[in-house]
């Protein structure tokens, strides 16, 4: 599987097939929380990134492979920003002719701008766009945008897709510690909340490994103060517990990489996620994954956490992919 993966433990949408539309990493910011690491380079270019056939296909053998209870939601979520890829109207009204699971698109919402995108949207179940800052200055601080996407052009494009989107739209604010928690930031997000109008808000604290190595989630006082000015439909979304599928892959590898290229894991998470597996054949597998160059190890918060080795993370203080295996 190239497009496909899981499904996934998602913090709002359960067990989550992701589809991945765009290459390591595409986006048009260049958030400093990113889990995927910086963006090199920025593009704001639409285009058929892969041909939406094959994407198409993976997903019918995926949804074919999978009993209808091990799926709650088909997400397209991924590598970078997904509506970047041109043909994702198209995409979505295929899996929703093909299943009757829900269909989300996570997405910075910066080109929602764009009044062909709000169409191609409309068919999803839930948007699910991202809100860090309520004035220029903080957006620029917090998602380091394409200079095309400017503040006023992202606000206006949320408030606009809401009025004629009928689906469930979850906007969600990323909190970082001494940017965005602050009284004064947090009154300017919720007053763009409020004209925005979504159907809720969820809190998110960074929790795997950020871009930049200084950021860190709120402290309780902040998380107290973004509850309270953010209003009754904001509520705090912890971090997913569940299984990470790693079936429908040629190799342990394979599905390992496959995972941590959309959501890097900390080492306990992959090592659980690998349970099935003999420690020997776990063994053999990561240090055939160490010898592919495919993978890294990134240290942040204490923790080690495995990514995918196209990722970028400046300052990251252990790069090198060693593990030691229970049982070995
Ligand atoms: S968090 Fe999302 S929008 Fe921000 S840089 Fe990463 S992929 Fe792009």
């Amino acid at each position: 599987m190239r497009y496909v993966f899981g499904p996934v433990p998602s913090r709002r949408l359960g067990q989550s097939l992701g589809i991945d539309t765009i290459p390591l990493k595409t986006c048009n910011w260049n958030c400093v929380y990113c889990q995927l690491g910086r963006t090199i380079p920025l593009t704001n270019n639409r285009r058929a990134y892969f041909p939406r056939q094959d994407i198409l296909a993976e997903v019918r053998q995926a949804l074919a492979t999978h009993p209808p209870g091990e799926i709650d939601w088909v997400t397209f979520v991924g590598s970078g920003e997904p509506t970047l890829h041109s043909g994702i109207g198209w995409l979505i009204r295929q899996v929703k002719a093909l299943s009757d699971k829900p269909v989300a698109v996570i997405t910075n919402g910066g080109l929602l701008h764009l009044p062909g995108l709000r169409k191609d949207l409309a068919a999803a179940d839930a948007v699910l766009p991202s809100l860090d800052a309520g004035e220029a200055g903080l957006y620029r601080k917090v998602n380091r945008p394409h200079p095309e996407i400017t503040f006023d052009r992202f606000l206006q494009g949320l408030i606009d897709f809401r009025t004629v989107y009928r689906g469930k739209l979850w906007v969600e604010v990323m909190l970082v510690r001494g940017l965005n928690d602050g009284m004064l930031e947090l009154r300017g997000i919720a007053k763009a909340l409020v004209r925005i109008k979504p159907d809720a808000v969820h809190i998110n604290l960074p929790t795997r490994p950020p871009a930049e190595v200084w950021v860190q989630p709120p402290d309780n006082e902040g998380l107290m103060r973004a509850t309270s000015i953010l209003g009754d439909i904001a509520e705090l979304v912890h971090p997913a517990e569940g299984a990470f599928d790693l079936s429908g892959y040629e190799s342990i590898v394979d599905a390992v990489v496959a995972i941590i290229t959309r959501h890097p894991m900390r080492q306990e998470e992959l090592m659980q996620a690998l349970a099935r597996w003999t420690p020997r054949q776990v063994d053999e597998a990561l240090k055939a994954l160490e010898a592919s160059g495919r993978a890294q190890v990134v240290e942040r918060y204490g923790s080690r956490f495995w990514s995918a080795v196209g990722s970028h993370y400046p300052g990251a203080r252990d790069r090198s992919p060693t593990l030691s295996v229970p049982g070995e």
